[in-house]
């Protein structure tokens, strides 16, 4: 008998495909094939073409699944307790996340021996970053179209929230438009499922042409930098989200990474946290946790919690004032734990924001902004981690207060995976 490949190892196979076909394809010199045809066409297509599919449904996804996640809980008292846990697990993992990068690069140095006058700091825009009163005020929308048309996450939130609140306490009169909502729901997610078939070639496009085109010069100077990063997200990975996981749920952590490789490839493509929440949330469906829980804290993290973004901003930090020769004290460190944990909270779910925020870090202790030209080479390689680790975040805290909850069927987080054959 012939055997199938689950859709999670076609999408695999898309990534390694991507990688090796981009490698490739950077050794080609510039011409028609590889520019038009190629970069600017095929790849384009299915690349493009996919991150748009899954960003059509982040909106009306996250606005349906939490009004219904809301509505459910038939308690605004459960509403508080959940939103309570979760916000101290990514406020603590995060702040734990900017602790690591320090002490990390305190220790290991990453801009220790950089030549400056051999970088070529090259044109640095910046966009402005919001102060800290303006982000919180920026949650209440004057218009929720408005927010839902631009996508506005927090504010998609808050607005979804008040519906689902009021949605229970109206009670029975509320009944018909609760069960629209509930049909909604299950229509985005079927949509959600028919868009995934088409992962394995999206993840395809959008790998190679990242790979095509990074600048591997950037990559072998800034080597340190990149490999002092990914360590901390190792660190942080197995060390805190392996170690809470088991702690609070005392379940096997396998049968989550299994279905997580579907999520990472659409995070490591996308370097996106909000075009992840999809599939975050047809895995945690998957995985036994219930909607009350899972359709408040995906959305919720995808769009506060980036616990990547932190550990890339903490070595960033002490990588630009160790090549500018500039001495952090024990003040400085406690102000770059504060602004950086603020910074990723602020910092909103799509690529290279995290960047933008750090500009907010550096302010804080007077470094100068024009370090962060010197790792924008290499920026979209460590958004691909960053991202895929402020993802996994959300799906740890998600597990881990549905389970707390009781809102984590067991049966089915440790059932075998069902062969899915697309
Ligand atoms: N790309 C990241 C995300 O979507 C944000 C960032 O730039 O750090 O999670």
């Amino acid at each position: 008998m012939k055997k199938k490949i689950t859709l999670t190892g076609k999408i695999l196979l898309g990534l390694l495909l991507g990688f090796l076909f981009g490698i490739a394809l950077k050794q080609l010199p510039s011409g028609y094939i590889k520019d038009t045809v190629l970069l600017n066409g095929v790849l384009k297509i299915l690349g493009s073409g996919f991150t748009s599919a899954i960003k059509m449904m982040v909106v009306p996804l996250v606005f349906v699944s939490l009004i219904c996640g809301t509505a459910s809980m038939g308690d605004i008292k459960k509403l508080g307790r959940i939103g309570g846990k979760t916000m101290l697990f990514y406020l603590g993992t995060t702040a734990i996340a900017v602790i690591t990068a320090l002490f990390l690069g305190s220790i290991l140095k990453p801009g220790a021996g950089l030549d400056m006058s051999n970088m070529v700091s090259g044109e640095v825009t910046i966009g402005e970053s919001k102060s800290l009163v303006d982000i919180i005020l920026n949650i209440i929308p004057s218009n929720p179209i408005q927010s839902l048309a631009n996508g506005e996450m927090l504010q998609v939130i808050f607005f979804a929230l008040l519906t689902g609140i009021a949605l229970n306490l109206v009670g029975k009169n509320a009944e018909p438009i609760k069960v629209i909502f509930e049909s909604a729901n299950e229509l985005c997610m079927k949509m959600v499922n028919i868009i995934m078939l088409f992962a394995p070639y999206g993840v395809f496009g959008l790998v190679s042409s990242t790979f095509a085109t990074v600048g591997s010069d950037a990559i072998i100077v800034l080597l340190k930098y990149i490999l002092i990063v990914l360590l901390g997200m190792i660190i942080h990975v197995t060390v805190v989200y392996g170690g809470l996981f088991k702690l609070f749920t005392k379940q096997s952590i396998k049968p989550f990474l299994n279905k997580f490789t579907r999520v990472a490839a659409v995070t490591f493509s996308t370097a996106s946290s909000n075009a992840s929440v999809p599939v975050s949330l047809e895995i945690m469906e998957e995985l036994g946790v219930g909607k009350t829980t899972r359709s408040f804290t995906i959305p919720m993290g995808a769009t506060i919690n980036m616990d990547g973004t932190a550990i890339m901003q903490g070595v960033a930090v002490l990588f630009i004032a160790q090549i500018y020769g500039v001495d952090l004290g024990i003040n400085d460190m406690i102000t770059i734990i504060l602004t950086a944990t603020l910074a990723s909270i602020g910092t909103a779910g799509v690529p290279g924001v995290g960047m933008i925020m750090l500009s907010m870090v550096l302010t804080s202790v007077g470094l100068p902004l024009e370090g962060i030209g010197l790792i924008m080479g290499v920026e979209r390689i460590i958004d691909m981690f960053r991202t895929t680790v402020n993802v996994m975040g959300d799906n740890i805290a998600t597990l881990i207060v549905s389970n707390s909850e009781n809102d984590l069927n067991l049966d089915l987080y440790n059932s075998k995976p069902l062969k899915k054959v697309a």
